[in-house]
């Protein structure tokens, strides 16, 4: 199971990407199109109907997608006044001059405004940028907004959304095999994205939360997620409803999964 070089690469740039500190939009009145489905609104300026069909489609196959991968299909909470708003951009150019975010960036989410800002005809906005900043909107919403909450764990659920994920865990699988991943108590510490060397942290983040899911089921992982919300500290939410009693522990199960077989 080698480490494919290019994808290291296209990795490094989306892990950074992702995580676009936010910034205010400009010139939001210049948005002269919508269209709205059952758990959108996007805005756009110059696009065919066939591009907006098919965003309006792969918009809401990631809605259920990640409800369901996340057991909140009963939780509807994304209709009428509440959907989410994506802005499109119809280029790069016009994205980056608008929002004012850094040059690499595709695509940026305002989660407590559960708006997403991108631009069309990039190749990572259906299978990649669209379901990954969903995940992060979905995921606060149910937990909440301003919770106190480790980095791995919101970027773990949204990481897991992604087309390729898969490619993520089996990445870090290698890592935990060749021992080179960052222990849980450190992992949990990083809660600064600058600080992060993107390649293991968002592999890792992704494979501790497929483990969770994986080994313990969606219905322990919705009273996870409730327990996240009402109670103060996460690690009390992993010995209440997991009866992981810390941190080590939970990185002993975790290892132990990836180095079985
Ligand atoms: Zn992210």
């Amino acid at each position: 199971m080698g480490i494919n070089n290019k994808r290291l690469v296209n990795w490094v740039l989306l892990s950074s990407l992702l995580l676009v500190p936010l910034k205010a939009y400009a010139g939001k009145d210049t948005w002269n199109n919508i269209e709205k489905s059952k758990h959108f609104i996007i805005y756009y300026q110059d696009a065919s109907s066939d591009y907006i069909n098919r965003l309006v489609r792969e918009a809401e196959r990631c809605y259920r997608n990640i409800t369901t991968y996340l057991g909140f299909m009963r939780f509807d909470f994304w209709i009428w006044d509440n959907r989410c708003k994506i802005f499109l951009y119809p280029d790069e150019e016009t994205y980056l001059g608008a929002t004012g975010v850094i040059s690499w960036s595709r695509g940026h989410v305002q989660i407590a405004k559960k708006e997403i800002s991108t631009y069309m005809w990039q190749e990572m906005l259906f299978d990649t940028i669209l379901p990954h900043e969903m995940g992060h909107i979905i995921f606060r919403e149910f937990v909440g907004y301003n919770k106190a909450l480790p980095l791995w764990l919101d970027e773990g659920v949204a990481c897991m959304q992604e087309y390729e994920s898969k490619e993520r865990l089996a990445t870090a699988k290698c890592l935990v095999n060749l021992k080179l991943y960052t222990h849980l108590d450190d992992l949990s510490k990083i809660s600064d994205s600058s600080v992060i060397i993107p390649f293991i942290f968002y592999n890792e983040s992704a494979s501790i939360v497929d483990f969770l899911l994986r080994r313990f089921g969606r219905n322990k992982f919705v009273d996870f997620c409730r327990s996240l919300r009402d109670q103060p500290d996460w690690v009390q939410s992993l010995r209440g409803v997991y009866r992981i009693k810390n941190l080590d522990e939970l990185e002993k199960l975790w290892v132990e999964d990836q180095t079985e077989n």
